[in-house]
């Protein structure tokens, strides 16, 4: 193996991102691919000659390298913040947010929703509401387990953002229960939060989170 990508490998252990060029990126494509069509070749699979998979390795390679892992190869999304200038210290609800992610165990699809609670600081910054739906994308595309998909994203937005109080709840399907192992119903969801700050310690504001939760998840208007 090349020392770049030896080193490189070791950078990103843990499921942090690593910064690489285009260059390097698209000889991680390469590589991946040569593996998949050697996965192919111990599988039995026919990738030279095969109408239906004959470019399946290069493709699920920049699959993964662009798709499914984009979130381990690019820094977090840029955040625009604003000035609290109404000093608005209540609670700000947004979601549901799409989350499609990969199950770090399987390699399986994770999908769902998220929702997120904030209680700006009267005296901080606000961003922009797009920015929660990008966060969420950056940190899906990796290979997660989602109670480490929760807290990545909610301390990413504690340490960018500062806020009162944070809560982060993610409920989803994940296809390594449906389609494979116990192939448990597709309604079966995970349900993980995480709580920061006064949304932690009072009781009032967690509740009016879960209530702002449910209304979103059932798309009432209220
Ligand atoms: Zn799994």
């Amino acid at each position: 193996m090349d020392n770049n990508i030896a080193s490189r490998r070791k950078a990103a252990a843990g499921n942090q991102a690593v910064q690489i060029s285009a260059t390097a990126q698209a000889e991680m494509i390469d590589a991946a691919a040569q593996k998949f069509s050697e996965l192919f070749d111990i599988l039995h699979i026919d990738h030279r000659a095969d109408h239906n998979t004959r470019d399946t390795p290069r493709r699920a390679a920049k699959m993964y390298v662009e798709e499914l892992l984009a979130g381990r190869f690019s820094p977090p999304p840029l955040i625009t913040d604003f000035d609290n200038v109404a000093e608005f210290d209540g609670l700000i609800v947004t979601g549901p947010i799409d989350v499609r992610s990969t199950c770090a165990h399987h390699l399986m699809p994770i999908y769902g929703t998220a929702i997120i609670g904030i209680v700006p600081a009267a005296d901080g910054r606000i961003i922009g509401l797009s920015k929660y739906d990008r966060i969420v994308q950056h940190f899906s595309s990796r290979f997660q387990i989602q109670e480490e998909l929760v807290k990545q994203i909610g301390e990413h937005l504690l340490s960018t953002t500062a806020p009162r109080g944070l809560a982060i709840r993610i409920s989803a399907v994940h296809m390594c229960k449906t389609h494979r192992g116990v192939l448990a119903s597709h309604r079966a969801k995970m349900v993980s939060t995480v709580y920061y700050g006064v949304l932690k310690s009072d009781a009032a504001l967690k509740a009016e989170f879960l209530q702002e939760c449910q209304t979103l998840e059932q798309g009432s208007v209220s």
